[in-house]
């Protein structure tokens, strides 16, 4: 009986652990929080990730340990690396957790970037506003996600309001500015790699974000072949040289034809969750092959699939059971504001039947915004 270990016990490793039951696994989620969501499906063992007591009896109670989580501290998956193989690497997943490091590294591997300067002063990132030509963005190096740890700068009139809201944080997680992107859209490559080299992609996706949290996903995304297999290409690149292990996703931003890797994130992802009912193997189970060295399965799409994002309260899910394309998934949380709590996936074998039902849904859940931006491209 093989016991897979998860750092991290929110819905990501609750989806771990649903889709390894047929694979006869057990799991161990380890979390801060006691009522952490996948708790409800695996034994949750309740610690800090600096806690070496914790880690310790987490460590001698699994066979391979994997994260839901890419903020556990570096030195602890280093530490828990001694005693038990973990997956993805901790050197990839230092890579991931700072921003700086992870754009110098896609810019040292040929993935383009926009412009980006490391800041660690007011007069730095006055500098750096004026040489990236006014529209920014102050992100701190570390710990920041879904949008959090960032301050958009439209021009240098901004540059004192953006440093006095995370200029403290210089000291402690650092900070980045980046140069505004004015995209066309967002999409993201969601890759695996197995512990023997082997590299699969699923289609591209695209994404749509309202304040930094995802929304909405469509799959396969709108984009040419070419375009398709660059991104793909990049992320093979990445991975190989971070010998990366498991499933990871490689946000994008696409304008003017053009591809700009914006971060990864090392671990499954929440534009990949439409794999489980759309993908001939979801980012799930083969997050599982890959960390356990399990043949990987195929990553073919089953149609079009849309994958809209629940956040702070969960809508009545009949509107999306009544279709027949219709997933619903509750993470079993209690409701709060700017939470995940939950997702929908719509799937259909053709274009306007995926946008159709859209419409349906968002019409009887009073979501037609969330959904109009998928409903335009289906039909676009
Ligand atoms: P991140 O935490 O870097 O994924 O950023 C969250 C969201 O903010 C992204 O999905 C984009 O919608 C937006 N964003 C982040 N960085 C940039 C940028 N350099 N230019 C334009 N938009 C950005």
């Amino acid at each position: 009986m093989t016991t897979v270990g998860i750092l991290g016990g929110g819905q990501l490793a609750r989806m771990l652990a649903l889709s390894g039951a047929p694979l006869g696994l057990r799991f161990l989620v380890m979390d801060t929080a006691p009522d952490a969501c996948a708790g409800q499906f695996a034994p949750l063992l309740v610690g800090d990730y600096r806690d070496e007591a914790a880690l310790a009896e987490f460590a001698s109670k699994v066979d391979v340990a994997t994260f839901d989580f890419e903020n556990v501290p570096a030195e602890s998956a280093e530490w828990l690396a001694g005693r038990v193989p973990v997956f993805p690497n901790p050197r990839a997943l230092a890579v991931a957790q700072d921003r700086l490091v992870e754009k110098t590294l896609f810019r040292e591997l040929g993935i383009p970037v926009g412009a980006f300067a490391d800041v660690d002063s007011l007069e730095a990132l006055r500098a750096e506003v004026e040489r990236l030509g006014g529209a920014c963005i102050l992100k701190t190096r570390r710990l920041g996600y879904d949008g959090k740890g960032q301050f958009r700068i439209k021009s240098p009139a901004d540059v004192d309001a953006a440093w006095e809201a995370l200029g403290a944080q210089a000291a402690t997680v650092g900070l980045i500015v980046e140069a505004f992107i004015p995209f066309e859209r967002e999409l993201s490559v969601v890759a695996v790699r197995g512990r023997d080299g082997e590299f699969r992609t699923w289609p591209l996706t695209e994404n749509w974000h309202v304040d930094g949290v995802l929304s909405a996903s469509l799959a396969p995304a709108r984009v040419d072949a070419a375009l398709a297999d660059a991104a793909c290409a990049h992320a093979r690149r990445l991975a190989e040289s971070l010998d990366y292990v498991g499933v990871f996703a490689l946000e994008l931003f696409y304008r003017d034809g053009a591809l700009l890797a914006n971060e990864m994130a090392p671990r499954v992802h929440n534009s990949g969750h439409w794999t489980i009912e759309g993908a001939e193997t979801s980012q799930f189970q083969n997050h599982l092959r890959a960390v356990l060295g399990l043949p990987l399965g195929d990553t073919r799409v089953l149609g079009q699939a849309c994958m809209l994002n629940w956040i702070g309260e969960m809508p009545d899910a009949r509107a999306v059971l009544q279709e027949a394309g219709g997933h619903w998934h509750d993470y079993g949380k209690e409701p709060r504001t700017g939470r995940k709590v939950g997702h929908a996936t719509l799937r259909a074998d053709d274009a306007s039947s995926l946008a159709q039902a859209l419409a349906r849904v968002g019409g009887v859940l009073g979501r037609e915004a969330q959904v109009a931006p998928v409903v335009a491209r289906l039909s676009g």
